[in-house]
């Protein structure tokens, strides 16, 4: 895969020549793979260590008073967090990016953006953490939200008001998997002098490039694919215009929500082998859904590489690949349970995007503290199951599900407690 002509421009971090004069590796026309690899990233200069280091420091000794190395305190600056936001700029086709100590800790810092008075129009299916925080938390600083089918641009359209300041998409949405056209949604935007940011955790830029379509910011929970280890919690933020990237350094220093210099360095590696690691989840997710399409047990599935997705044709136009997040209905909730408890290879969690595959039943778990009647209007049943398909072996994960869906063992993980009753507190 090429780069657009605004990817190769805003690769920062990587002078054509280092200041001895010497060559470094990534060259202006790097495909996205090199790029993933190797941006932002130049050997450490006092060992010559090709990995960055973990400056694991509070603060920097200085030269003398007024002179000091560019470094002064660690929640300001950290070359080990310098080198993921450089590397994450770059890879996202943005002009800077901001690492936060969590997704929603980079999505709070976005919302600061915003003054009161001004209205958000967001994707109605949005992580259940994001509508928590705009809901809960930013109304109480009179900001207002609208949510809205997004995957109808003539809803955002309706939804714009004077005041709109913001369009905040996820695509694909979270379990139903449901598209939003990017470029329409920010031809909208940009006519209304309102932003569009594009939470791309679920597709990652392997798959999907959002400011090339036209956002202003990208914002991910790096705690998925972008790690893709499950073995980090983290956010960032990825920004092109230079009054964002100002507020966004201010803030990431004024409030403080940085990511630590360990898991910058975790996220970093992840990065290394995002190209090497979505091309299996691509496989795998496409494998599943087509073995899921066929079997009797299964009433439908939901995955956007599938003809049968409705918005297939736009999943094709605007992704590179599928992605690995499949959901499926199995008729009732006692099957979705049964399916559940009986997968051996697959494991029963939330989150997603890591090297291995997790079973999930969202009703119950992700989005049960999403009232039923709002899960009802965006079609997630009690009978939904959804997978994160990892990197393993296909056919290990297919024959994990046929004894899933065929045998009659029960080991009862997902109990009968009012598992489809609100819960306040979940993640
Ligand atoms: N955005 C999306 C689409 C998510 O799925 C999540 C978490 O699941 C978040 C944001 C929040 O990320 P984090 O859990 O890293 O705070």
């Amino acid at each position: 895969m090429r780069l657009g002509p605004r990817d190769r421009r805003d690769i920062r971090g990587s002078p054509r020549y280092d200041s001895a004069g010497a060559r470094v590796k990534l060259p202006d026309n790097a495909r996205f793979s090199t790029v993933c690899i190797h941006a932002g990233q130049e050997p450490d200069p006092s060992t010559g260590a090709i990995i960055t280091p973990i400056f694991q420091t509070s603060t920097y000794v200085q030269d003398e008073l007024g002179r000091h190395k560019g470094y002064e305190y660690a929640r300001t600056q950290n070359p080990t967090r310098a080198t993921l936001e450089r590397n994450i700029a770059a890879i996202e086709g943005g002009r800077a990016a901001f690492a936060f100590a969590s997704g929603m800790a980079a999505i709070g810092a976005v919302g600061t953006m915003l003054k009161a008075g001004d209205h958000v129009v967001v994707t109605d299916n949005t992580y259940g953490g994001t509508f928590r925080l705009f809901d809960k938390v930013l109304t109480k600083f009179q900001l207002s939200f609208s949510y809205v089918d997004s995957s109808s641009p003539e809803l955002i359209e309706q939804a714009m008001r004077p005041e709109t300041k913001l369009v905040f998409i996820e695509t694909p949405t979270n379990p139903v998997l449901r598209l939003t056209d990017i470029a329409r949604a920010a031809e909208i935007a940009h006519s209304r002098n309102a932003r569009l940011l594009v939470d791309n955790t679920f597709a990652s830029p392997c798959l999907q490039r959002p400011i090339e379509l036209g956002a202003d910011l990208v914002v991910h929970s790096t705690t998925k694919y972008l790690n893709g280890h499950s073995d980090s919690i983290g956010g960032i933020a990825v920004a092109v215009q230079d009054e964002d990237i100002d507020w966004l350094r201010f803030i990431q220093n004024a409030e403080g929500a940085i990511l630590s210099p360990f898991d910058s360095w975790l996220v970093l590696r992840g990065t290394k082998t995002l190209a090497l690691r979505m091309a299996q989840h691509n496989t795998n997710g496409l494998a599943l859904a087509e073995f899921l399409a066929g079997h009797p047990a299964v009433k439908h599935v939901i995955y956007p590489g599938l003809p049968s997705h409705p918005q297939h044709e736009l999943a094709r136009r605007q992704m590179r690949g599928f992605g690995g997040m499949v959901s499926f209905d199995v008729g009732t909730f006692e099957n979705a349970r049964r399916v559940c408890n009986r997968v051996r290879l697959m494991s029963l969690a939330e989150s997603l995007g890591g090297v291995e595959t997790l079973i999930s039943h969202p009703a119950s778990m992700t989005h049960a503290s999403v009232p039923p009647d709002r899960r009802a209007a965006i079609g997630l049943t009690d009978s939904l199951v959804r997978i994160s398909a990892g990197v393993e072996d296909p056919d290990d994960l297919i024959d994990d599900l046929r004894q899933a869906l065929e045998s009659d063992r029960d080991s009862s993980r997902i109990t009968e407690r009012e598992p489809l009753a609100v819960s306040p507190a979940r993640p």
